[in-house]
């Protein structure tokens, strides 16, 4: 039966079928591409895992399907990295049935040629070879760089010339400085790697690698978080080796009407706070939704920038201190008496909004892509702590290609955190990283205005969508 919502007089709407994976920095650039394709006319059914499930009353206009995952109704985000690599593997292949059995129904439901594609996280390969089997063409979402996703195309060449660990050659150490001239401007400390080849840990790395790139192959094209003036060479590389349509629709909360997708619940009080405070003075604060750090590392970053007598907001998520207990408390003691008036803590925070604030002039990331997109695109200059995964290679193009921001590498201790924070936020240094990070906000807004390379990626995509036949 005919189950699309028509408007009375209107043409039966086209559905786009969305499968996010259940991490907030996956979540986000979903959501947003929902609220692009809703308002070009596109019916939005939301699949979903029950670990991290949206919030369907503050959508009410998608439909959502849940999808049985294997998860105990309790599970968290893993603390260590490697077990939210175990955790990604264990939650998509226990979904691959279940999501089967429910895609089926909602083919069955929806009138044949009703539903345009499925976009799913790249992440998520047994959901595409279902929608394959199904006959329901599929775009897969890269929610990390066009750098990035061409680093993935390269890692089995990687492996083969020994830049990463292999079963058996595990003793040739590399030094971590060694650049990757392959895949420019990488180092071997940019790449991922979370163990040797040999070991579980590496193995599933490894295996996450290639299954990412196996969900893009297999669709009919590629949708990327990430803007032309940004990562051009990196985009042409990527069309040129993938021989697909490569979509460069960032940065892609410029186009979704605002609508919040957090999991946990923001705290507006701090843009309140920022009004108070002369122009670009403030230092913003995340590490993102899933890194953590540890206790001492806590304690010299506080004190660092107690230290350089910054303003600052800073979020500070539970459970953020590898090892603490709940009600343990996260800041060193004193740390607050001695900011008392400059600083505001949060647990979480409206970070698109604070980004935009003129109060902010820094920004004190781990690097994740949505926050390097997010500061990039509002002028912020960024001071890079990244921890996994893909953050090292964005916080490498952001000191060496686009010059917007500085790595802090090694142990912290409060002197070092003070003379970054201060560089940063009152050195000439950091004002000229603020004049470039300036000039990309120009560059974005150019492309996601009227006519620029975003604006004609989003008009391609919903044209593949009302295009696409099954
Ligand atoms: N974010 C937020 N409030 C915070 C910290 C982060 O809303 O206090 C959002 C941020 O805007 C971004 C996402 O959470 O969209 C984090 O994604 P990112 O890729 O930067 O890092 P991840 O959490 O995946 O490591």
């Amino acid at each position: 039966g005919e189950s699309t919502d028509t408007v009375h007089g209107d043409p039966p709407r086209r559905h786009v079928l969305l499968f996010p994976l259940p991490y907030q920095g996956h979540i986000n650039p979903m959501f947003r591409l929902a609220g692009v394709l809703h308002s070009r006319g596109f019916a939005v059914t939301v699949f979903h895992t029950h670990f991290n499930a949206p919030d369907p009353s503050r959508h009410p206009e998608y439909r959502f399907v849940p999808v049985a995952d294997g998860m105990s109704s309790s599970a968290t985000v893993p603390v260590a990295i490697e077990d939210v690599v175990a955790q990604i593997l264990a939650l998509t292949a226990a979904c691959e049935a279940p999501f089967r059995d429910r895609l089926a129904a909602v083919l069955d439901e929806y009138s044949k040629d009703a539903v345009a594609c499925l976009i799913a996280d790249a992440h998520l390969l047994p959901i595409f070879t279902v929608a394959t089997s199904l006959a329901v063409p599929t775009l897969a979402l890269r929610t990390g760089s066009a750098a990035c996703c061409a680093c993935f195309l390269a890692y089995p060449m990687l492996f083969e010339k020994g830049y990463l660990p292999v079963k058996g050659m595990s003793s040739l150490i590399l030094s971590r400085d060694m650049p990757v001239k392959e895949v420019p401007p990488y180092r071997v400390r940019d790449l991922i790697i979370l163990g040797d080849d040999e070991d579980e840990r590496g193995g599933q790395a490894r295996e996450l690698v290639a299954r990412a790139v196996a969900s893009v192959k297999v669709s009919s094209g590629l949708i990327l978080n990430t803007f032309d003036a940004l990562e051009r060479p990196e985009l042409e590389g990527l069309r040129r080796d993938l021989a697909m349509p490569v979509l460069d629709v960032g940065p892609i909360h410029k186009f979704a009407p605002a609508g919040d997708s957090s999991l946990l619940r923001q705290d507006r009080s701090c843009l309140e706070w920022l009004d108070t405070w002369p122009p670009a003075s403030v230092l913003y604060v995340s590490f993102g939704s899933v890194a953590c750090i540890t206790r001492r590392e806590m304690e010299e970053t506080a004190w660092g920038i107690a230290g350089s007598g910054v303003p600052f907001i800073w979020v500070v998520r539970p459970g953020m201190v590898r090892g603490s207990t709940p009600n343990q408390q996260e800041l060193p003691e004193g740390f607050e008496a001695a900011t008392r008036g400059r600083g505001v803590l949060v647990t979480w925070a409206p970070q698109e909004e604070v980004l935009r604030h003129r109060g902010v002039g820094g920004f004190w990331t781990h690097s994740g892509w949505n926050s390097t997109m997010e500061s990039v695109c509002e002028g912020v200059p960024m001071l890079c702590r990244p921890n996994f995964g893909d953050q090292m290679g964005n916080a490498r193009y952001v000191e060496h290609v686009w010059k917007v921001g500085f790595e802090v590498d090694g142990e912290l201790d409060r002197g070092n955190v003070e003379a970054a924070v201060r560089r940063l936020m009152t050195d000439k240094d950091g004002a000229e990283m603020r004049a470039r990070a300036g000039e990309l906000k120009k560059a974005a807004a150019e492309c996601t205005g009227k006519g620029g390379s975003s604006s004609v990626a989003i008009d391609k995509l919903s044209w593949f969508g009302s295009h696409a036949r099954r």
